[in-house]
């Protein structure tokens, strides 16, 4: 049955659109599509987000789809939440005012690989690791390579401007991004020109990159991909104090040296590098016997590639079990993971290089305050990229998830007070957009602006990016 908060009209009008079995209203698709890995244990203060259900699930095969779908929720005022591969940490696709939960999941061509161009274009719903797979038949690979390769969608990359694990060499999803065709909420479609620099007027698909659907909806990419690397090398460095290990890092990136991975971590069992080279022979070479020298004037001893290859063979472990276990089930099987568990979070701030050991000890002193433990701090891909999980250190008890809240609360702060940001790779989602415009100050204002001249009845993904 439909539900009463959008007219059957609409529903009728989708099925015409897109077919009976693309238009999705019962209660276990509408449950399963209501959010993300987000669950309310997270969103301490936006747990309110979580009451309202999609009214209706529409999957559209094609931009022409996505364009009658959107001119048709404009006419209504009908919100529409894209939706990719639903693995977004922060709640990018919770349906806080109801609405259509568009599915990409349909759009999954790959459309062009250029090794020429350096180029793939496909569209918004394929899959991370489907492209991977076809570029590897080419001899290439994409660059951005992040723990949910098996799960996430080329275009919720792109809206969340996730990092993965060849950022340090080739930065975040956004920066992979060459061109986007975007259906805007208007449901006309806009087209950026396939060359990475431009300088004829501001960049357009600039406004898409982290902007969690609330502009238009993405329906094709044209992202850089790179050659296979010539040559491979991993490296780990066990540190004495996080400290080193940090120094050791700036003073790379000072120098220019460019490690595919970078990911120093602290955790009980010690602090430890994973490094890895690739490229070209030469220059493979050059940057491992620097980085290597650096590491070891700051006091790291070279622990070999062991530990690093085994960390890099089991980094979508993570993923494939989240595919079996949660991905596209109901919410209280996803809610159902953590149940029981100690409280946790995990943040992932940005910080000048030259604040974040101070950020570091100003923090500890806040979450023990607040009974919070950090079970690993680590630096990932930049040493401005600094992140921590952390846990009740009482397990649950009462007051202990409200004192884990209070903890997150201020540290998050303590970021946008040191001049850095309170996330790096996950985006606001509903958990936090109520520090947002704190920390975009008048840029908040600007954001509305933009959004009020392009979206003006609000429909597409209202309630996120705090607009
Ligand atoms: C086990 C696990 C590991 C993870 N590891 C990482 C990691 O290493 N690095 C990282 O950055 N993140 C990671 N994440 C988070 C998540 O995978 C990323 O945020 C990912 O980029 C989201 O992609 P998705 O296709 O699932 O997007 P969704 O969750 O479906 O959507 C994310 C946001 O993008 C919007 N959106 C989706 N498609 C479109 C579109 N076509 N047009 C406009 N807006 C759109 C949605 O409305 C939403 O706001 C992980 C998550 C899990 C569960």
């Amino acid at each position: 049955m439909p539900n009463a908060a959008v007219p059957s009209s609409l529903i009728t009008s989708l099925v015409q659109i897109l077919g009976q079995e693309n238009v999705l209203t019962d209660p276990y698709n509408l449950d399963r599509y209501s959010g993300d890995a987000l669950s309310p244990a997270r969103a301490f203060g936006a747990e309110k987000a979580f009451e309202r259900l999609a009214d209706v699930v529409a999957r559209p095969a094609s931009t022409e789809e996505v364009c009658a779908v959107l001119k048709l929720a404009n006419e209504s005022r009908t919100p529409v939440i894209p939706y990719g591969g639903g693995t977004g940490v922060m709640g990018g696709v919770v349906p806080a005012l109801g609405g259509i939960v568009l599915d990409l999941q349909r759009m999954i061509r790959i459309l062009s690989i250029n090794p020429t161009d350096m180029t793939a274009e496909v569209e918004a719903g394929v899959v991370l690791e489907d492209l991977e797979n076809a570029l590897e038949l080419q001899g290439l690979m994409p660059g951005h390579d992040p723990y949910s390769v098996p799960i996430a969608t080329v275009a919720g990359a792109i809206s969340t401007n996730g990092v993965g694990y060849r950022a340090g060499a080739y930065g975040p999803m956004g920066d992979q991004v060459v061109a986007l065709e975007v259906v805007l909420p208007d449901g006309r479609v806009m087209n950026t020109r396939a060359v990475p620099i431009q300088s004829s007027g501001p960049s357009l698909k600039h406004l898409f990159i982290g902007s969690e659907g609330v502009f238009g909806v993405i329906t094709k990419a044209t992202i850089r991909v790179f050659r296979q690397p010539e040559a491979q090398v991993f490296a780990g460095v066990a540190f004495d104090t996080f400290d080193q290990g940090f120094n050791a890092s700036t003073e790379m990136f000072a120098l220019g040296v460019r490690p595919t991975l970078v990911d120093l971590t602290e955790e009980d069992e010690g602090i430890i590098f994973h490094l890895l080279f690739e490229g070209f022979r030469e220059g493979v070479q050059a940057n491992e016997q620097r980085a290597l020298a650096i590491c070891t004037e700051q006091g790291g001893r070279l622990l070999g590639p062991g530990p690093t290859v085994a960390y890099w063979q089991d980094r979508r472990q993570s993923a494939e079990n989240y595919k079996v276990e949660a991905l596209g089930k109901p919410r209280s099987v996803r809610w159902s993971r953590w149940r029981g568990r100690r409280g946790f979070d995990y943040l992932h701030l940005g910080l000048p290089i030259s604040k974040v050991l101070e950020y570091r000890k100003q923090a500890d002193v806040i979450l023990a305050q607040h009974g919070v433990r950090v079970i690993e701090y680590a630096i990932w891909s930049r040493p401005e990229l600094f992140s921590m999980l952390i846990v009740s250190e009482s397990g649950v008890t009462t007051g202990s998830r409200e004192r884990l809240g209070e903890a997150v609360e201020q540290v998050l702060q303590l970021a946008q007070d040191m001049g850095g940001i309170m996330e790096y790779c996950h985006g606001v989602g509903v958990k936090l957009n109520h520090l947002l415009a704190r920390e975009k100050g008048a840029g908040q204002e600007v954001v509305r602006t933009m959004k009020q001249a392009l979206d003006p009845n609000n429909v597409m993904n209202p309630g996120k990016l705090d607009l």
